[in-house]
């Protein structure tokens, strides 16, 4: 891959991550000021677990892009990064484009997806 659009890739891993950061420290931050402590009321108080779980599995799925990203970033610095982790092919830069955490060419990404759809059932 080009050092330019290298370049690219990093700005925009870089970016994903400082935005998916601050939006958990909004999630935070709104968590403390509803303490369920402060419900009386047994409405608000279910109401708030519920919201509770929820926040929890958002914060799962940004761990888990962050994690992505970074692994990503990680890929830039060592030279590796828009080769496919299954055939080790190149990656189409634009499905890179098009997610920039992306490990895996398309073709082997269906692949997986097929097991995974066999495996489920
Ligand atoms: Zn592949």
């Amino acid at each position: 891959m080009r050092a330019k659009d290298l370049e690219r890739f990093k700005k925009m891993l870089l970016s994903q991550k400082a935005e998916l950061l601050n939006s958990s420290r909004k999630l935070l931050t709104e968590e403390a000021q509803h303490s369920p402590d402060d419900l009386a009321d047994e409405t608000d108080l279910a109401a708030s677990e519920i919201n509770q779980s929820l926040t929890l599995r958002l914060r799962d799925r940004e761990r888990l892009l962050i994690q992505k990203i970074e692994n990503a970033l990680s890929k830039i610095e060592k030279g590796t990064y828009g080769v496919c982790d299954s055939c080790e092919e190149p990656i189409e830069v634009k499905r890179l484009e098009a997610r920039p955490v992306a490990s895996m060419c398309i073709a082997c990404k269906e692949e997986q997806e097929h097991k995974e759809r066999i495996f489920a059932y």
